[in-house]
């Protein structure tokens, strides 16, 4: 004859934690910060940072701050981090700052092959996030 095991059927919960076999819910946790002092199960909020970057780590749970958000570390609003004020050069907001255009006169005489007329145009953007500033200049051939 098999011997067949016994299931109990009747869970004693300790909070999150069953006493009897030891088996977790995701209620009843008992949270100090962001880790739950009976099961170990560590949640998004109440960490107890050690600085204020994404790469802080929490006191209590030991985890990186940046682990709580996408997958670089960072929480990126455009070019700048939410969390840490990080900046990075990329996605930029950038904003219309002002427009410079000049000419230059090409060459000394009319029988000067190159005699003609070079329009320079500069714009300059201004990123509403960060502050960083780019220039983009195109040229114009007149002849
Ligand atoms: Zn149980
Ligand atoms: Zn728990
Ligand atoms: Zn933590
Ligand atoms: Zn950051
Ligand atoms: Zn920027």
């Amino acid at each position: 004859m098999k011997k067949v095991s016994i299931f109990h059927i009747f869970h004693n919960w300790n909070g999150c934690t069953c006493r009897v076999c030891g088996k977790t819910r995701d209620e009843g946790h008992d949270w100090n910060g962001c880790k739950c002092l009976i099961c170990g199960k560590v949640r998004g909020t109440g960490h107890d940072w050690d600085g204020k970057t994404c790469l802080s780590k929490c006191r209590i749970c030991g985890n990186k701050r940046g682990i709580w958000f996408i997958n670089e570390g960072h929480d990126w609003n455009g070019c700048k981090c939410r969390i840490c004020g990080q900046v990075r050069d990329a996605w930029h907001n950038w904003e219309f700052l002002d427009e410079n255009v000049w000419e230059e006169i090409l060459g000394q005489s009319v029988d000067d092959y190159s005699m003609g007329k070079a329009i320079h145009r500069s714009v300059r953007y201004r990123c509403r996030i960060c502050g960083k500033e780019k220039e983009e200049t195109e040229t114009d051939w007149e002849c």
